[in-house]
């Protein structure tokens, strides 16, 4: 839905282009929820959220991301939109930021990864960091072979009670330059390995990692991804749409064209099949532009999705390509902090 606009008027631009082009930022979340260890940068705190949505609205006004694309198919993109987007489907999205976001009267899609959904465990990725990062006590040494390559690492600062690795664990993160300890090299180097790995591939060595660390096999309470009931339940909201994120989170392009289109599709289908209605947004897994290619574009388009995100920093003019659309990372910043941001990215795309 879009909302109305007779109750809050846009700030003027003095842009001509972008009053002539249109000017529709579209804010990429993942979380909100309070995470005392947060190396992805993936959460914003539910009191920054707040801020951060009285900030927008004071600027711009609310759009969902449907009626974004309809009007970008029509040719006639709005001037000072914002539209909200959440990947991955973690479930802290429909337990703190849905009811802030229903206060606020502001539309949301959350894109879901389904295979977490249905299986009810934490993402790889969090699993890597609880495995790496969170564990007590590692092994010296960790050897491995991975689709056929063996990888040996050593990790020096393995008892980390005592070491410096668990007194920077809790600040440390991966925009940092390089990591403080070999625990954090490990887990760098293991995420790049593991984003381009088959599902298949990456379950079995989380299974290796686990038992390596003799870790059990848990799913934190804060953690979770959505129930295939919060699916459904969200799938009621007026103010929320569902939009798919693949099965498993694999980086497209590692992918042939028939594991692409199984990715998407079956990701679709299950998303329809919970909701019980049609799902017509895509996000593409990380979304950089290394991340798809022309033939993920296409496989998105003719499953009959209406649009898809990618992620890299823009506006949303009348010349974007609604199959790639840019979108600004948010990270946990107050409101004046996203603002500034996005006036960065407005002025370098107008
Ligand atoms: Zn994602």
């Amino acid at each position: 839905m879009t909302l109305s606009s007779t109750t809050q008027t846009p700030a003027p631009k003095n842009d001509q282009a972008a009053r002539d082009n249109g000017d529709i930022v579209i804010l990429l979340y993942h979380r909100v929820c309070d995470l005392t260890f947060d190396p992805q940068l993936l959460a914003v705190s539910p009191a920054r959220f707040s801020d951060q949505l009285d900030a927008l609205k004071s600027q711009r006004l609310p759009m969902s991301l449907t009626s974004c694309c309809e009007s970008l198919i029509a040719g006639n993109v709005p001037s000072s939109r914002f539209v909200i987007t959440f990947d991955d489907g973690y479930a802290d999205n429909l337990e703190c930021a849905a009811p802030l976001l229903e206060a606020a009267c502001v539309p949301a899609t959350i894109f879901v990864t389904t295979e977490f959904t249905k299986q009810q465990r934490e993402y790889w990725w969090d699993e890597l960091e609880r495995i790496i990062l969170q564990t007590s006590d590692l092994p010296d040494t960790l050897s491995i072979e991975i689709s056929g390559e063996q990888h040996t690492w050593e990790v020096r600062d393995s008892q980390s009670i005592s070491t410096d690795s668990q007194k920077v664990a809790p600040y440390w993160n991966v925009l940092e330059d390089s990591p403080p300890c070999t625990r954090q090299a490990l887990y760098c180097n293991l995420f790049t390995i593991m984003r381009k790995l088959k599902p298949s591939i990456r379950h079995d060595l989380v299974n290796q990692l686990r038992e390596w660390a003799s870790e059990a096999d848990v799913i934190r309470k804060t953690h979770r991804p959505m129930t295939r009931e919060q699916l459904q339940q969200l799938a009621k909201s007026d103010l929320l749409d569902i939009g798919a994120h693949t099965v498993s989170h694999q980086a497209l392009s590692s992918l042939d064209r028939v594991e692409q289109h199984r990715e998407i599709a079956q990701s679709k289908a299950f998303l329809e099949e919970v909701a019980g209605r049609q799902i017509s947004q895509f996000s593409y897994p990380f979304g950089t532009r290394h991340d798809y290619g022309t033939e993920t574009v296409e496989i998105v388009r003719d499953e009959g999705f209406h649009g898809a995100c990618a992620n890299f920093p823009g506006v949303v003019s009348n010349r974007s390509d609604v199959f790639q659309l840019p979108r600004i990372l948010v990270r946990d910043w107050d409101g004046d902090t996203l603002l500034h941001r996005i006036s960065e990215v407005t002025r370098v795309a107008t």
